[in-house]
This record gives C-alpha cells, sequence and structure tokens, in this order.
C-alpha cells in the first residue's frame, strides 16, 4: 500500500467529514486487498459503513433530545389487560403518517391506565423513522414558556419544540395554572397548529378542563386547535400500577 497516497485520502476524507471511513480506511483496504473486491464494491461498502454510523448517531442524538422519562415500546404494552385502546388501533399510527399531516393524539383517562406508555411507545417509533420528538410534562413546560425570557435552556428548549415534528405533553390538568400560564400554553398550541403533531396525556375530560385552565374562553381556543385534525382516546380501566403492584413480602 502507499503511504502516502493513503495518508492524502485520510486528509481528503477529514476535509469532506467522512469521519467513520477514516477511521476504519486500513481495515477497509487490507480486506479488499485480501478479498480482492472490485472498486465499486469497495466505495459501496465504505460509504454504506459511514451512512450507517450517522444514522446510528442521529437516532441516538434524536432519543436523547426526545428526554421520555422510561423506555418502554408499544411491544411492551399489553393490550390484554388494556382494552379500551386497541393493539389495531395503536398499530395504524405506528407508521407516523399522522405526523405528515400534522394530526394530534388525545389520551384521556384515569392514572395508571398506560397513557404514557402508550405515547413514549409512539414516541419512540417516530424516532426510529427519523423525527424529532420531545416528551415534556405539562408542568415542565409552563415553567420553560415562563422563563423563555430570562434562560437560555429555556429559550433553546421551546426552539428544539418548535422545530419537532412531535410534541408529546405528558399529564395536562394534574396541576392548576394561571391565567397567565393559560395564555403562554395557548399562544404555543396557536404557533405549532397545522405544522406539528401533539399528544397530550391528562387524567381530565374535555369538560374539566375551563377549571384548570382557569377560563372557558382560553380553553376553548385551546381545544379548538387540539381537536381540530385528531384522534381521541378516552381510555378507561383499572391502574396497571396497582393490579401489578410489587410487593416487600414473599406471599
Ligand atoms: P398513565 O395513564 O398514568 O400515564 P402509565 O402509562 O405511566 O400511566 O402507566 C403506569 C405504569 O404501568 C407504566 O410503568 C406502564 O408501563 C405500565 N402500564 C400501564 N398499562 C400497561 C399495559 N396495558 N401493559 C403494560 N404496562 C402497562
Ligand atoms: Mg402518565
Amino acid at each position: 500500500m502507499n503511504n502516502t497516497k493513503t495518508q492524502e485520502v485520510k486528509t481528503l476524507l477529514g476535509t469532506l467529514r467522512l469521519n467513520s471511513i477514516n477511521d476504519q480506511l486500513d481495515e477497509l483496504l487490507i480486506t479488499a486487498i485480501k478479498e480482492d473486491t472490485t472498486c465499486v464494491e469497495f466505495l459501496h461498502l465504505a460509504l454504506q459503513k459511514e451512512v450507517d454510523a450517522r444514522n446510528a448517531k442521529s437516532r441516538a442524538q434524536r432519543l436523547k433530545r426526545a428526554a421520555f422519562p422510561y423506555h418502554k415500546t408499544i411491544d411492551d404494552f399489553d393490550f390484554g389487560f388494556q382494552t379500551s385502546v386497541t393493539r389495531r388501533q395503536i398499530q395504524q399510527l405506528m407508521d407516523m403518517h399522522w405526523i405528515e399531516k400534522a394530526f394530534n393524539l388525545l389520551f384521556l383517562g384515569p392514572p395508571g391506565i398506560g397513557k404514557s406508555h402508550i405515547s413514549i411507545g409512539l414516541g419512540i417509533q417516530a424516532v426510529e423513522l427519523g423525527y424529532r420528538v420531545i416528551f415534556i410534562s405539562m408542568d415542565e413546560l409552563i415553567k420553560t414558556l415562563k422563563t423563555e425570557a430570562i434562560s437560555a435552556k429555556s429559550k433553546r428548549q421551546l426552539k428544539n419544540i418548535m422545530n419537532c415534528s412531535l410534541l408529546i405533553v405528558d399529564e395536562v390538568g394534574f396541576l392548576p395554572i394561571t391565567r397567565q400560564e393559560a395564555n403562554l400554553f395557548f399562544q404555543l398550541v396557536t404557533n405549532l397548529y397545522q405544522n406539528t403533531s401533539v399528544i397530550v396525556t391528562s387524567n381530565k375530560g374535555f369538560d374539566e378542563w375551563s377549571e384548570f385552565f382557569g377560563d372557558p374562553v382560553i380553553t376553548a381556543a385551546v381545544l379548538d386547535r387540539l381537536v381540530h385534525n385528531s384522534e381521541l382516546f378516552n381510555i378507561t380501566g383499572e391502574s396497571y400500577r396497582l393490579q401489578h403492584r410489587n410487593t416487600i413480602f414473599d406471599q
């Protein structure tokens, strides 16, 4: 092997930021000579390595940025236990076509029945298919919106939210919010409307939303935008946590 030439190739690969090929060039060349690979086969293999490495890196970045509170997929979900939403319904959402159309999903129901789990499972699938996803609790989202002007971190997070394809807002209605906070949320929903899909989970029915938003007009305006293009899941049943309680004592 001509060492000077190899060094020059490495410099060129560096300039082009083809880092994976650069790192593995020696092995790739040795294998190519050993296996008497054609030029086009060699090029194909090298480029494929670069593309694979880039895809893996961007997937890992997207997964990290999504900030899921736990990692559970739709495959981990027991549709035998939770029957008010069917595997077929959720399976139909797994192609993420609804994200392309900026449709929203609303999961309503009592605690422990799988609202967050399903949202996270769909979010993970969206990440796998290349979408940018952000998971945030309503409480955290309100804090972020309120501190946008004074916190660089909040500003960055809101920029990420505006650039994502799917925003998952968990636990809407858990804690009451002020009118000013409700207004900030309304503005965000308006900005995302028809551009970004939103998944909302809430332990409150829509009839109770006015109470925690503190204003029927804002509530109506928020719901109007969220519900316009959406699928609504009213989930019922027993808490999975209570039924599958971990105990301290042997039975
Ligand atoms: P919530 O409806 O309050 O958001 P979660 O989705 O967080 O409830 O579910 C509570 C816990 O129970 C999670 O650990 C979740 O993975 C689990 N869980 C709930 N429903 C199911 C189910 N049908 N199959 C498997 N795990 C479930
Ligand atoms: Mg939850």
